[in-house]
C-alpha cells in the first residue's frame, strides 16, 4: 500500500521542530524511527497532513548523567540504548527490556521515546517507564512540561501529549545500591511482541524486600502497575512462598484482552507466573 499524501518537514532543531508542529495544526504527526508510523502510513490508519521529522536533530539522541538520574534524549535509538554504559550501570532494567524489542534491524531505527509516545499496551518499554517512575519531557511552542509516566500513558495507544508537543526527553531515576531488577517477556517467538510483559524492580535489606515496583505489559489498553503485589510483599522476608503469593495479586485492577495469541483467562493466569519469576529474579541480587 502506498500512504495518503502529507505534507514533510525536516527540522534541523528542537526550536524548528515545535514550530513547525505548531505551524502545521491538529493533523501533524511526529516521524521519530518510522517504525510503527510507517506501517501505519502504509496501511492508511494513519493518514497525517504534515510529517514533522526529528531524525537529524542530534541533540534528541543524547544520554546524559543528571545526578540522580539518566535523562535520555527521545531520539536515542534502541540500539543506542542497550548500548550505553549509564543505562547499563545505573538502569540494567531498562537495557535488558531493550534487548527484547523486535530484531537489531527494528533496534537500529526505533527510538526510546518513539516507543513511549506509541504508547502501545504491548510494546515492552511503557512498562518500564512505568516501573522506574519515569518522567517524560515534552516540549510545544508554549513552553516545556514534565508528565509523570503515571500520567503518560493515556489509554490504547493514546498517550497524554498534546498534538503540539514534541517529546524531547524522558528522565528516569537511578536505581542505587540494594536494587535489583528484572523484565520477563513471555511471547511466541524470540523476537515477538509480549503476550505478557512483567518490568520488576525491588529493594533489597537484610533479608527483606523494601520496595518493590512492577509493571505489567499487554494486561490492559495501556501500561498497568501491580500495586497490589507492591504493597503484598513490601516489608516481607525474601522466599520463594512470599513471591508466589504476590504473583497471585498481579491481575488485580487489569484489563486483559483477548485475542489470537491468549485469552484474557490465559493473560491472567501468565501475569501471576511471571510475576512471580520476576520478583524472585530481581531479588537475586
Ligand atoms: C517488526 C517489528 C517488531 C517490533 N517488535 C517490538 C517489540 O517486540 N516490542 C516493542 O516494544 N516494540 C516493538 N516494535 C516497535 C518498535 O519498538 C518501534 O521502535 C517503536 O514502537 C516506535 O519507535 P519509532 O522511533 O520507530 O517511532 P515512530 O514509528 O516514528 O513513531 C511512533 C509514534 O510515536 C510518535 N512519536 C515518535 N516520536 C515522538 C516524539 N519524540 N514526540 C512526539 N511523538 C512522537 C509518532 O508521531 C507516532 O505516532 C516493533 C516494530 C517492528 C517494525
Amino acid at each position: 500500500m502506498i500512504s495518503a499524501t502529507f505534507a514533510y518537514v525536516r527540522p534541523g532543531s528542537v526550536d524548528e521542530a515545535v514550530s513547525a508542529l505548531a505551524d502545521a495544526g491538529e493533523d501533524a504527526k511526529v516521524l521519530a524511527g518510522g517504525q510503527s508510523l510507517t506501517p501505519l502510513l502504509r496501511l492508511r490508519l494513519a493518514y497525517p497532513d504534515a510529517l514533522v521529522d526529528v531524525g537529524r536533530i542530534d541533540e534528541l539522541r543524547e544520554i546524559r548523567d543528571e545526578g540522580d538520574a539518566v535523562r535520555i534524549g527521545a531520539m536515542a535509538t534502541h540500539h543506542q540504548v542497550l548500548r550505553d554504559p549509564l543505562v547499563n550501570e545505573h538502569l540494567p532494567l531498562i537495557a535488558q527490556a531493550t534487548a527484547t524489542v523486535a530484531d537489531p534491524a527494528v533496534r537500529h531505527r526505533g527510538t526510546f521515546g518513539g516507543s513511549l509516545a506509541h504508547a502501545d499496551p504491548a510494546g515492552d518499554l511503557p512498562a518500564v517507564a512505568l516501573a522506574l517512575d519515569a518522567v517524560l519531557v515534552a516540549r510545544s511552542v508554549r513552553g516545556e512540561r514534565e508528565i509523570p509516566a503515571a500520567d503518560f500513558f493515556v489509554d490504547w495507544m493514546t498517550s497524554a501529549l498534546e498534538p503540539d508537543e514534541l517529546l524531547t526527553a524522558i528522565r528516569v531515576p537511578k536505581l542505587g545500591p540494594g536494587w535489583g531488577s528484572h523484565y520477563w517477556k513471555f511471547h511466541r517467538t524470540a523476537q515477538a511482541w509480549a503476550i505478557v510483559g512483567v518490568a520488576c524492580a525491588v529493594r533489597r535489606e537484610r533479608g527483606a524486600i523494601e520496595d518493590a515496583r512492577v509493571a505489567l505489559t499487554n494486561m490492559g489498553p495501556r501500561p498497568v502497575r501491580a500495586r497490589a503485589v507492591e504493597r503484598f510483599i513490601e516489608g516481607r522476608s525474601v522466599s520463594e512462598d512470599a513471591f508466589r503469593s504476590a504473583g497471585a495479586h498481579a491481575a488485580e485492577g487489569t484489563e486483559p484482552p483477548g485475542d489470537l495469541h491468549g485469552s484474557p483467562e490465559y493473560r491472567t493466569h501468565l501475569a501471576k507466573v511471571l510475576t512471580t519469576r520476576a520478583l524472585t529474579a530481581a531479588a537475586a541480587v
